[in-house]
């Protein structure tokens, strides 16, 4: 694998070089952090379900006319993307309250929110993400009103289709979090949904349990954290034929 330059290594993926200019081969590992990588640890297979799941609902969301940087799946670990220009914001939609909206506002996990709502996050490891308002992004040009109307309509369509693809196979959709990037196509630009979905930036609770399905398994030490992303695997339809060879079973290492 020498053959090709590395770009960027962060804490979920590596960035590589892809085969043709504009577009990059995303690497996902096994490596998992939380609260700002203060936590460090491995979620055995993380990489390979986390590649199929964020390449299933790309698809489905490209389907009903969401623009993606998803071109195709390599392999079990990595997908060719169209290279973007990632605004550095996360922008995270909340339906039921949890993590830190609960703690912030004091509003028990679990309440149903009585709209969704969006938030917005400053991506900067050293300054810890902080929530920002649309007035700090616009201000210092981190995108333009016109990229954020486009984000937000955006955001608001991939929570209502997201919200009804995992309600149909026992899922609710808590909260996730997504990042959009600025893709040039000659003298046009247009805003597309960038990064990854997969159970390590969305809460997934089972409807009927209310189990976590996500990476609150890993940051809270709740166990069965690999079983929990092979079952949202399994329930979207993805595995079997998915990396059981690649998985090397069920063994959590801090
Ligand atoms: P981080 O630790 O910064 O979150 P990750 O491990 O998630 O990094 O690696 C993915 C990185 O690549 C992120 O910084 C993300 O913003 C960036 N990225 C995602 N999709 C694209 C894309 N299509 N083009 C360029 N950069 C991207
Ligand atoms: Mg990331």
């Amino acid at each position: 694998m020498a053959r090709r330059r590395q770009i960027y290594e962060g804490k979920a993926k590596i960035l590589f070089e892809g085969p043709e200019p504009g577009t990059l081969v995303q690497y996902f590992k096994d490596d998992a952090t939380a609260f700002n990588a203060q936590k460090k640890g491995i979620i055995t297979g993380k990489g390979v379900l986390n590649n199929r799941i964020s390449e299933f609902l790309m698809l489905r969301l490209a389907e009903v006319g969401i623009p993606t940087h998803f071109v195709r799946r390599l392999n079990m670990r990595e997908q060719l993307i169209r290279e973007v220009e990632i605004v550095p914001i996360e922008v995270v939609v909340r339906n039921i309250a949890a993590g830190s909206m609960s703690t912030r506002l004091g509003i028990a996990e679990g309440t149903r929110l009585p709209r969704s709502i969006i938030e917005y996050y400053y991506k900067n490891d050293a300054l810890n993400d902080p929530m920002v308002a649309e007035e700090h992004i616009t201000a210092f040009g981190w995108a333009s009103p016109q990229d954020m109307d486009d984000i937000v309509h955006l955001t608001l369509r991939i929570n209502d289709f997201l919200t009804g693809l995992f309600l149909g196979v026992g899922i609710m959709l808590v909260d996730f979090k997504v990042e959009f990037g600025r893709l040039w196509e000659n003298e046009d630009m247009r805003i597309v949904l960038a990064d990854e979905i997969s159970p390590d930036n969305c809460r997934l609770w089972d409807t009927k349990t209310n189990e976590k399905m996500d990476k609150d398994r890993f940051r809270r030490d709740l166990g069965r954290v690999e079983e929990a992303y092979q079952e949202v695997a399994k329930r979207l339809g993805i595995l079997p034929e998915a990396g059981v060879r690649d998985m090397k079973g069920p063994e959590l290492m801090q």
